[in-house]
């Protein structure tokens, strides 16, 4: 499968099947903005712009296939993967195709930058959850955080957001990644909760950075931030704490466990504990030497972070010396 992925288990929407909207042959992410969290890698090339990637109907093609094999194991159909779903200008045609083909409920997991175009809002407004970003009440710590091509600017995410709201009839439950000394202050919090009171979305749930973010120095707030974040924006809208409960990883239908586990850490790294319980329930004889393998050939990598090893899909570059570099 080139589009498909899962089912994936998620806090909020259960066992997720996940559509790529964005996937591209060597795996490279197809974003407009460079968050400082990212999971996968820097953004190389900011893209400006709407993309044709490749015909809806090969998606639509591995989906219905992946319901059937999935047996019903399936809560939610979720588009997110490597790099901003709404990027592909062909989102509108596969989230009308899915819902034609299925009653299961369908998320859209965006940063929400394109939210200032009214087709993209129309497209999603067929989804029945759509999770975009919100990180800063201010344009300095968006610009910090988000690092966006220069014609998202904060006003127009803002304003995209704005009107989605007004427009939009499913749930908008807005997504804000807790970060260390970035956003997780009084007066950030204040600011952002100022935001959201205007904005009105159902819920805003909180994350964490807690797979491998692209610049080391960013770590998770701490129990203190949490709770300042739910005192602070929970006067103006409903707060989800994030809840650490992950259910187990599925692998998909590939044949070879090699290429399951190189394909799903393309798009989702995995701590080495995830990897290998999802290699078991996959039926894998040998963890080991799949993991060894993955390895060898370039395809994942090992990397630890906050004491604990994860898999890559991709490492992080870097200039002369070995440091991690800016694009
Ligand atoms: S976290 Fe999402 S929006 Fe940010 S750079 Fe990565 S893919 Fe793009």
């Amino acid at each position: 499968m080139n589009y498909v992925f899962g089912p994936v288990p998620s806090r909020r929407l259960g066992r997720s099947l996940g559509v790529d909207p964005t996937a591209r042959p060597g795996g490279h992410k197809a974003c407009n903005w460079n968050c400082v969290y990212c999971q996968l890698g820097h953004t190389r090339h900011l893209m400006t712009g709407r993309e044709r990637f490749f015909p809806p109907e090969a998606v639509l093609d591995e989906l219905q296939s992946a319901l059937k094999e999935s047996q019903g194991g399936v809560d939610w159909i979720t588009f997110v993967g490597s790099g901003e779903p709404t990027l592909n200008i062909d989102l509108g045609a596969m989230l009308r195709g899915v819902k034609a083909m299925t009653s299961l409920p369908v998320a859209v997991i965006t940063n929400g930058s394109t939210l200032c175009f009214p087709e993209v809002r129309e497209e999603l407004s067929v989804a029945d959850a759509v999770m975009p970003t919100l990180d800063a009440g201010d344009e300095r710590t968006f610009l910090r955080i988000n690092r966006p091509q220069h014609l998202y600017s904060y006003k127009r995410h803002v304003d995209g957001l704005t009107a989605f709201r007004r427009e939009y009839k499913g749930k908008l439950w807005l997504e804000t990644m807790m970060i260390a000394g970035q956003n997780d202050d009084e007066e950030s919090l204040e600011r952002l909760a100022a935001v959201l009171g205007a904005i009105a979305p159902d819920e805003v749930h909180l994350v964490l950075p807690t797979r491998p973010p692209v610049e080391t120095w960013v770590t998770p707030t701490d129990a203190d931030g949490l709770l300042r974040a739910q005192a602070i924006l929970g006067r103006v809208t409903k707060v989800v704490h994030p809840d650490a409960a992950y259910g187990d990883f599925s692998l998909g239908a590939d044949t070879d466990p090699f290429e399951a586990a190189a394909k799903t850490l393309a798009r989702h790294p995995m701590s080495d504990e995830e990897l290998r319980r999802a290699l078991n329930l996959w039926g894998a004889a040998d963890a080991d030497t799949v993991l060894q393998a993955l390895a060898k050939s370039g395809r994942a990598h090992e990397i630890r972070r906050y004491g604990k090893v994860f898999w890559l899909g991709s490492l992080p570059e870097t200039d002369a010396k070995g440091r991690e570099t800016e694009q």
